[in-house]
């Protein structure tokens, strides 16, 4: 019988990810899901990227991931959010053709030789003397592997809601996997209950196009990977509608009816993507709300309206949808509806996403208590490297804060834990000025070779970028020039006694790549993108310097350890709130026990006093 390094429960965006990082380290891998035809399937939104998440994606792109590559050959329409203002928020978005997104997802998975693809609904994780050995299907069949990484979704324990109707699912026409979930919930208590949304589907045949707003894509596309270069699939504009007076009096009449507002749902939703319903009774001043009409594909006239997921009754679905301007005939091709299910507290896992008490179990994606694919993408990545790292007795691979968002989020989950879905903003990274979407391949590919997960060709086109970068570099850096010289050239700086650089000036808001080839005319030879991605990083240079000493300082505490069995329990002078927290939380370091809300610096004193005694 065939012995796994690594075996991957759930063929999402997390459960993809994780199989292909799992392999890309060398692990003998199975990806096993319920249908084969799941692979890449976008529950939700046909959209990929946007502030923070685009900035995810870059960073699964530069450590050699899938989603970045797959969301380029499937964009019909790309976005640069935020390009007014500066590229440290700045956030590549695509919309995303389904099925395209699919058939690629499925091409790029069936062509790793180490990878197997089984169908079949896991029901029990299995276990030999309390150590876990593999997974058991419904069917009675068993995969036995090493480790296990569990990406169930929205499946676990899912269930339906629209109005007062429910009914259990993983999502609509899926089903729920519930002998799992129960099996889960007996091995770890520390589960709760989410829920989010989803809007009804909208025929595009039955909109009048003619009078609406039209929103394309940018002119000049921004893709997700830096292996790409252009796209030769079509691209589309989105449509614009908005909420009115009597869609509100529709919804408020039937509050009553919503399964949210009928409290039938226990679990908690994201107040950041809140539903229609949510919309219309928290900003009840707002007399109009934005509809984004956005094609499912160019193969298909499905049509997702993004801003108004409900889980109203299909009847007032029907009347509510038509009093939007566009939509007065439109036919609803599948309702909207809200679905609830089981999460792990994450704050149970270590940041390689490993139970912390069961060894050789790792959680990723909606499971953790986030929501979004690139959220799921991420961790699908963090927990595929680490479980095939465990497999092969290799180092585990970390992130921290300031080297990436995902390590904003890894650290977020397992120190703060969720009180609702987690979702990736920009505002949640402090060191967000160095945590660019576009230096992304900067920051980890060279990380990402040494941990063993960047393949040659990738490798190739980042060392010679990085090449082009450094001798364009290093020639602007080579001299520097007094105001009164850079007078000589037209270019007028603060009079201050400093000698600066050509790559000094960049930083200047006024001073462009091409002010500076009459003072070094060798830089004319530099590649445009190469220029760009010197202005970009001149722009930040002089913060930079101090968010560098600051992440030092983060570093040098996260690298003071606190062993896992730190006995909390006999530390005389922590308050009871927060001893519990320590031994819940179980920080793996001085800075991420820090990061515990509510800990003070006495506290954190106690603690660095115990670890020097034992050194
Ligand atoms: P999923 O994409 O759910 O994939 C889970 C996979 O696991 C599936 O392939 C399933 O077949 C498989 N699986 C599950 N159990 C088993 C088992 N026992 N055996 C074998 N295979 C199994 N995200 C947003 O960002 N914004 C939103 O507004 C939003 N709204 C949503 C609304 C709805 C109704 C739904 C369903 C999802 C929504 N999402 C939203 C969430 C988004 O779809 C998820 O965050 C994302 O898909 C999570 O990825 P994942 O890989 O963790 O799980």
């Amino acid at each position: 019988m065939k012995h796994y390094d690594v075996i991957v429960v759930g063929g999402g965006h997390a459960g993809c990810e994780a199989a292909h990082a799992a392999t890309r380290m060398g692990a003998i891998t199975a990806l096993v899901t319920m249908k084969r035809d799941d692979l890449g399937v976008m529950s939700c939104n046909p959209a990929i990227g946007g502030l923070g998440k685009g900035h995810l994606v870059r960073e699964i792109d530069a450590l050699d991931g899938v989603m970045g590559r797959v969301a380029d050959l499937a964009g019909i329409q790309f976005r640069l959010l935020n390009r007014r203002k500066g590229p440290a928020v700045q956030g590549p978005r695509a919309q995303i053709d389904r099925s395209l997104y699919k058939a690629h997802m499925r091409t790029e998975m069936e062509s790793l030789p180490i990878l197997d693809l089984l169908e079949g609904e896991v029901a029990e994780l299995l276990f030999e003397n309390s150590k876990l050995v593999g997974v058991g299907l419904t069917d009675n069949a068993a995969i036995y592997g090493k480790t296990v990484v569990l990406t169930t979704g929205t499946f676990l324990g899912g269930t339906v809601h629209i109005g007062d109707k429910r009914y259990p699912a993983g999502r609509m026409g899926s089903k729920s996997s519930i002998r799992l979930a129960a099996q889960i919930r007996d091995l770890f208590p520390r589960m709760g209950r989410l829920k989010t949304g989803t809007p009804p589907r909208l025929d595009g045949k039955t909109i009048n196009w003619e009078v609406l707003e039209s929103q394309p894509g940018d002119d000049v596309p921004t893709y997700f990977s830096f292996l790409t270069n252009s796209t030769s699939t079509e691209q589309v504009s989105c449509g614009i509608t908005h909420t009115n007076g009597e869609t509100h009096d529709i919804i408020r009449e039937n509050l009553d009816r919503s399964a949210m507002y009928g409290g039938h749902i226990e679990g908690t939703g994201p107040r950041y993507c809140p539903s229609i319903e949510d919309k219309v009774v928290r900003f009840s001043d707002k007399s109009s709300h934005q509809v984004f009409l956005e094609p499912e594909g160019l193969s298909t006239d499905v049509v997702y309206p993004n801003g108004i997921s409900t889980s109203l009754p299909e009847d007032v679905q029907e009347s509510y949808v038509s009093t939007l301007k566009g939509l007065d005939n439109v036919r609803i091709i599948q309702p909207g509806y809200a679905i609830e299910y089981d999460y792990c507290d994450p704050t149970t896992l270590s940041r390689t996403l490993e139970h912390r008490d069961q060894e050789g179990l790792f959680l990723a994606g909606q499971i953790n208590g986030t929501t979004g694919y690139e959220e799921a993408a991420a961790q699908g990545l963090v927990s595929g490297l680490n479980a095939a790292a465990k497999a092969l007795s290799k180092d585990t691979v970390t992130f921290l804060r300031s080297d990436s968002y995902i390590g904003v989020m890894l650290d977020d989950l397992t120190t703060r834990s969720v009180t609702e879905p987690y979702r990736m903003f920009t505002s949640r990274a402090e060191f967000r000025l160095r945590l660019r979407a576009d230096n992304a391949d900067q920051r980890l590919t060279e990380f990402g070779k040494l941990a063993g997960c960047v393949g040659e060709a990738r490798w190739t086109v980042f060392a010679e970028k990085k090449s082009k970068l450094d001798s364009a570099k290093a020639i602007m850096e080579n001299k520097t020039y007094s105001s009164k010289e850079l007078e000589g050239f037209g270019i007028s700086v603060k009079n201050d006694g400093k000698k600066r650089s050509t790559f000094d000036l960049l930083s200047f808001p006024n001073i462009e790549f091409p002010d500076l080839l009459e003072i070094q005319p060798e830089l004319s030879s530099v590649e445009f993108h190469v220029r760009e991605q010197i202005e970009r990083d001149a722009m930040y240079a002089n913060y930079l310097v101090r968010q560098e000493r600051d992440a030092e300082a983060l570093q040098r505490d996260e690298q003071r350890a606190i062993p896992v069995d730190m006995d909390y329990e006999s530390l005389s002078g922590l308050s009871g709130e927060l001893r519990s927290k320590l031994v819940r939380v179980r920080p793996a370091s001085l800075g991420q026990a820090a990061r515990i809300e509510g800990m003070t610096p006495a506290a954190l004193t106690l603690i660095l006093s115990v670890l020097k005694r034992s050194e």
